[in-house]
């Protein structure tokens, strides 16, 4: 009987371990299968983060490339979100000198009055440089700008108009006739034109011989272009980049060439204020008259 218990117990035992055992390597297997596919998914998961934390940087990277590569200006723009440009007044001088009988020479003192009332004002005098980055790329320029303006490159410019800018920190433009640069007194010397051009007075182009130029054959308009810049530019040791026209004329010819030749803007005498619309090769001015009392210069300035 003992035996009989002892074997049921024994043969009891060995099925139950059987069937725990049994049950149990399924399990096990089950749970190792499980754990082991998770471990699988998490690896892929991790490859697939690895990847696309790769594509991230290269992406990054890319886009620093391009960054680097841009101008400057432009990228400063770009992040300052600018939208259309000002309408700018550019006022256009020839000499600052009297003269009885023509308009054109405007007295010193006059002159002073004129640009006293902008600093008083806060008017901010622009470059070209300045003015173009606005226009074209859409940087930020200061409240009330403004663009001062000589045409043909005149003594006096040096010597009655640059001790009043440079006294009140005013940035302004000449443009010079190249052709007489050196050659008679009533211009400005290659001395003058270095000196002013690295104190805020830049110098730019007015052709070589100040025609109409659009009288003259494509081939001579080149000459007159390519030359005044070319002249300047080995004066300056620097790009010349702009270029008003002799008595604001010009043709399909000269558009083209300037143009062409890498001029960024140019301008004529339109009256009017300069934006964009205009046209970027004739952009408007304002023309300054000997004959406006400081009343009229004030209502122009103030042209919206
Ligand atoms: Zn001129």
């Amino acid at each position: 009987m003992k035996n009989k218990i002892q074997k049921i117990i024994t043969v009891a035992s060995v099925f139950i371990l059987f069937v725990t055992g049994c049950a149990k390597v399924p399990v096990q297997q089950n749970e190792s299968t499980i754990i082991l596919q998770a471990q699988k998914e998490d690896k892929a998961e991790q490859q697939q983060e690895k990847q696309d934390d790769l594509r991230k940087q290269e992406e990054l990277k890319r886009q620093q490339e391009k960054t680097k590569l841009e101008d400057p200006i432009k990228l400063k723009a770009a992040i300052n979100g600018q939208g259309d440009s000002k309408k700018i007044p550019i006022l256009m001088y020839h000499s600052i000198k009297y003269e009885k009988d023509n308009e054109l020479r405007i007295p010193k003192e006059k002159f002073k009055e004129q640009m006293e009332y902008l600093k008083k004002e806060g008017f901010n005098p622009l470059s070209l440089n300045e003015l173009y980055s606005h226009m074209l790329l859409g940087s930020e320029i200061p409240q009330k700008p403004i663009v001062i303006t000589f045409d043909d490159g005149y003594a006096d410019n040096y010597t009655n108009a640059y001790p009043i800018l440079k006294e009140l920190g005013f940035k302004a433009t000449v443009f010079v006739i190249s052709g007489v640069v050196d050659k008679h007194e009533d211009y400005m010397t290659t001395d003058h034109l270095k000196e002013m051009d690295k104190n805020g007075i830049s110098i730019e182009a007015h052709t070589v011989t100040h025609p109409k130029l659009d009288t003259l054959s494509y081939n001579d308009q080149l000459k007159e272009l390519r030359g005044s810049k070319q002249a300047l530019e080995k004066i300056l040791g620097r790009n010349i980049d702009y270029i008003a026209y002799p008595y604001g004329k010009y043709n399909n010819d000269t558009l083209k060439l300037v143009e062409q030749l890498g001029y960024k803007m140019a301008f004529s005498t339109e009256k009017g204020l300069a934006h964009k619309s205009n046209g970027i090769y004739k952009l408007h001015r304002i023309y300054i008259s000997e004959k406006y009392s400081i009343n009229q210069f004030k209502q122009l300035v103030n042209t919206k």
